[in-house]
C-alpha cells in the first residue's frame, strides 16, 4: 500500500470541527497508509510562548493564567470529540499538562539570546504539538480508524542548536524507516495511520529541540524523504499557494504548478505559505508537494515539483511588514569598502539579524530587516560605534517576481518608495 504524507496545520486543526474534517479527509484515501503530522492547534504556538515570557519575567499570576486558557482551550475541544468523559484522552492530555506545570515556574533572569533560553523554549513551546498530537490520535482511533501516535523527538535526530535545529539526515532516515515501515508493515492489508508532530526534534541527549517556527511542512518533508514516498500534501486554508496574499491583495490568483526552484525563491523572500528549508529535501528526492484546500480537499491545489521551463503565468506579489531600513554611513566620512561590509555582517550575524534585501552607495550601506528586539538589544549600538545610523521603522517590503511595471504601480500606489531594487525576474520595493 502507498504510503502518503499529509500535514494538518494549526488552522486545519483550530477546533474540534477542524479535528473531524481530518477524519473526512482521510475518508478520501481509504488504499494508502497515512503519516499524518500535525501542527499545535490554532495559535497555541503563539500562547506558549506568552507563557514562557510571563513566567521568565517572574509573572507567576500571568502564567497561571495563560497556563488555564491554553488547558481550557484544549479541553473545550475534547470535551466536544469525546462523549464517553472516562475517555482515556482525558487522562492523557491532563498528565501532559502536569508535565507542563512542572516546569513553568519562576527562574533566575534567563537572557533571550543564549541557549539556556532557547532550550527552556523549545521545553514548552514544544507543547502545542505534543497535545495536537495527542488528541488526533485518540480521535482517529475512536472513529474506527487504525492510528498510532509516534514520538518525533525520538525520530527526528537533531544537533543542539534549540530553537532553529539541525537535523542529522542519515540517523533520521534510518530511524523513521525501522519504526514505521515496520508499523505499516504489520499484520497485512488494512489501512494504517501513523499520527505524529510537527516541528519538534530531539538532540543526542534526548532533549526536545525545534526546527523553526512554522517547522511542520519541514518535519513532513522529512518524513517523505525518509520514507521515499512520491508526494506530500499540505492542508492549508487556501486554495493553494496564491499569487499574493488574499489578505491584503483583492484579486489573488492560485498557481495550479510551480518548479522546486520558484518555490524555493517565494519561501526565500518570505512568502508565508511554505516553509524554506521543506522544499530542498523533496527536490532532493523528487517528491511532489501539493498545498491543497482542507476546506475542499476534491480540488486540485498547487502542485511543486521538477518542471525543467516553468512558464509564468502571472506576476507573484510578497509583502513582508514590520521592516525597518538602517542606512550606515562610516562615521570619517570614507567610503564603504568590503571591510566596512564584512563588519557590518559580522555585527549582525552576532545578534542573528537577518538581512531582506540591501544596497550601498559611496558613503553609505542601507538594508531592511524585520523589527526584532535584538535591534535595541545590542546590535544598533555595536553599528553606532563606527557609523552614523539612521533608520525608519514600521515599513512595507515588497518583493514582485516575474514583475512588470503594472505590477509596481499597483504595488506602489502613491506611497513613499524608500527603496527600489531590480534585477531581471525580481524587484523589491520599501515602502513607507
Ligand atoms: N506550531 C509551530 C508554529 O506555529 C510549527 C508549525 O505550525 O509549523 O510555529
Ligand atoms: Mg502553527
Amino acid at each position: 500500500m502507498e504510503i502518503k504524507v499529509f500535514k494538518f496545520g494549526g488552522a486545519s486543526v483550530n477546533s474540534a470541527e477542524g479535528v473531524k474534517n481530518v477524519v473526512t479527509i482521510l475518508g478520501k484515501y481509504p488504499g494508502n497508509h497515512i503519516v499524518v503530522v500535525v501542527s499545535a492547534m490554532a495559535k497555541t504556538t503563539n500562547a506558549l510562548e506568552e507563557l514562557l515570557s510571563c513566567y521568565l519575567s517572574g509573572n507567576t499570576a500571568a502564567a497561571e493564567k495563560q497556563f488555564h486558557r491554553i488547558k481550557e482551550f484544549h479541553f473545550t475541544t475534547v470535551d466536544t470529540l469525546f462523549h464517553e468523559k472516562d475517555h482515556p484522552v482525558f487522562k492523557d492530555l491532563e498528565q501532559q499538562f502536569m508535565k507542563l506545570k512542572g516546569i513553568i515556574r519562576p527562574r533566575k533572569k534567563i537572557s533571550s539570546v543564549n541557549n539556556v533560553y532557547n532550550s527552556e523554549y523549545d521545553r514548552v513551546v514544544s507543547f502545542g504539538e505534543v497535545f495536537s498530537s495527542l488528541i488526533m490520535d485518540h480521535y482517529l482511533v475512536s472513529c474506527g480508524i487504525g492510528s498510532k501516535l509516534f514520538d518525533a523527538s525520538k525520530l527526528i535526530l537533531t544537533d543542539t542548536a534549540h530553537r532553529d535545529a539541525k537535523v542529522d539526515w542519515p540517523e533520521t532516515s534510518a530511524r523513521i524507516r525501522n519504526v514505521m515501515m515496520c508499523y505499516f508493515g504489520e499484520n497485512g492489508r488494512r489501512r494504517k495511520v501513523a499520527v505524529v508532530q510537527g516541528f519538534i526534534g530531539g538532540d543526542p541527549s534526548g532533549a526536545t529541540t525545534t526546527l523553526g517556527r512554522e517547522g511542520s511542512d519541514y518535519s513532513a518533508a522529512i518524513f517523505a524523504y525518509a520514507l521515499g514516498t512520491k508526494e506530500v500534501t499540505i492542508w492549508k486554508d487556501v486554495p493553494g499557494v496564491m499569487n499574493a496574499d488574499p489578505k491584503w491583495f483583492g484579486n489573488a490568483r492560485k498557481l495550479d504548478s510551480l518548479s522546486y526552484r520558484e518555490a524555493i525563491e517565494l519561501a526565500y523572500f518570505g512568502a508565508s505559505v511554505i516553509h524554506p528549508k521543506t522544499i530542498k529535501p523533496l527536490e532532493n528526492a523528487n517528491i511532489t508537494l501539493k498545498v491543497k484546500s482542507f476546506l475542499r480537499p476534491e480540488l486540485p491545489g498547487t502542485s511543486v515539483k521538477n518542471i525543467k521551463r516553468w512558464k509564468v503565468p502571472f506576476p507573484i506579489y510578497i509583502r513582508k511588514q514590520n521592516q525597518v531600513l538602517i542606512s550606515l554611513s562610516p562615521r570619517d566620512f570614507s567610503f564603504i569598502l568590503e571591510e566596512n561590509l564584512s563588519d557590518i555582517f559580522n555585527i549582525l550575524a552576532r545578534h542573528h539579524i537577518r538581512v531582506n534585501v540591501m544596497q550601498n552607495s559611496a558613503i553609505s550601506f542601507s538594508f531592511c530587516v524585520d523589527e526584532d528586539p535584538a535591534l535595541e538589544n545590542g546590535c544598533l549600538a555595536a553599528l553606532q560605534e563606527d557609523y552614523l545610523v539612521r533608520f525608519n521603522k514600521g515599513l512595507d517590503l515588497f518583493t514582485i517576481r516575474h514583475y512588470n511595471q503594472q505590477a509596481i504601480d499597483k504595488t506602489v500606489k502613491g506611497r513613499k518608495v524608500l527603496l527600489e531594487q531590480k534585477t531581471r525576474n525580481t524587484v523589491h520595493l520599501v515602502l513607507r
